[in-house]
């Protein structure tokens, strides 16, 4: 038999006993989505990586001193464009923002100030439903797209965007059992928007996925390794740990320079 490791900072790891002596300051929502990732990636992909993000990002931060404590992954996103595609379980943002204020409305009460969303779908943008939801809210909410927060340029060849060369090769180093052999993989080509604005992306409108790409990827995974993998998880790791570190510390009522 193997011995318990109660991991204080991942709340579905730990026990009413800890919770209760331990002063949480803040708590950390990862957020992801059920949907499909070209040929090679498994469609909890967002999911496991939200969570993986915040376990090792919460992890380093705890060691630093600070107390942080992971919930539940939300699994489930904004997949208004891929509603043709089955099992891409689209969350409506207007469902996402009640969903937000019920537990923002639950820690509130239990006296835990502080919320971080790690977000790892492009569908879900938390910036308006945090905005509408802070004036009636006491928690101070942030979010972060774990896969923007550390420029990926000097990691990856062509990082792509949904199963690309990065989320490929973060997968590959998180999830190696969950990822088929590249030569499996589909070439993620995104067709462009025949309109300029937005083919150049200064005018925005969502994208109809089974029209941009025939195997739902966007971005070729090809160059994807586990070394490239390893190395991006760490610094975005890292980087989101410094975060969770400087909002332990923070005082809501003095937060600007
Ligand atoms: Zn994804």
């Amino acid at each position: 038999m193997s011995a318990v490791t109660d991991k204080h900072w991942m709340l579905e790891q730990t026990t009413w006993k800890t919770v209760r002596e331990t002063p949480y300051e803040v708590a950390v929502l990862p957020w992801g989505a059920t949907e499909a990732h070209n040929y090679h990636l498994p469609y909890g992909t967002d999911n496991i990586e939200a969570a993986q993000v915040a376990a090792e990002a919460a992890r380093r931060a705890w060691e630093a001193g600070a107390r942080i404590v992971v919930l539940p992954v939300i699994p489930f996103g904004v997949n208004t464009g891929q509603l043709d595609i089955r099992f891409c379980l689209n969350m409506n943002p207007s469902t996402q923002a009640a969903l937000l204020a019920d537990i923002a409305h639950s820690l509130e009460v239990q006296g835990v100030k502080k919320l971080v969303i790690v977000n790892s779908h492009g569908g879900n943008d938390f910036r308006q439903m945090i905005r509408e939801l802070q004036p009636k809210c006491g928690v101070f909410i942030c979010a972060v797209n774990w896969w923007s927060c550390v420029d990926s340029k000097p990691y990856f060849d062509e990082p792509g965007d949904h199963a690309g060369e990065l989320e490929t090769s973060v997968m590959m180093s998180i999830a190696p059992h969950l990822v088929l052999p590249l030569s499996k993989a589909g070439e993620g080509r995104a067709k462009k928007f025949r309109v300029k604005g937005l083919r150049e992306g200064w005018a925005w409108a969502p994208r109809q996925w089974t029209k941009v790409s025939d195997d739902t990827g966007t971005g070729n995974p090809r160059s994807a390794t586990v070394e490239k993998g390893e190395k991006y998880f760490d610094a975005v790791s890292e980087r989101i740990s410094g975060l969770l570190v400087e909002l332990s510390a923070a005082n809501l009522d003095d937060m600007y320079e």
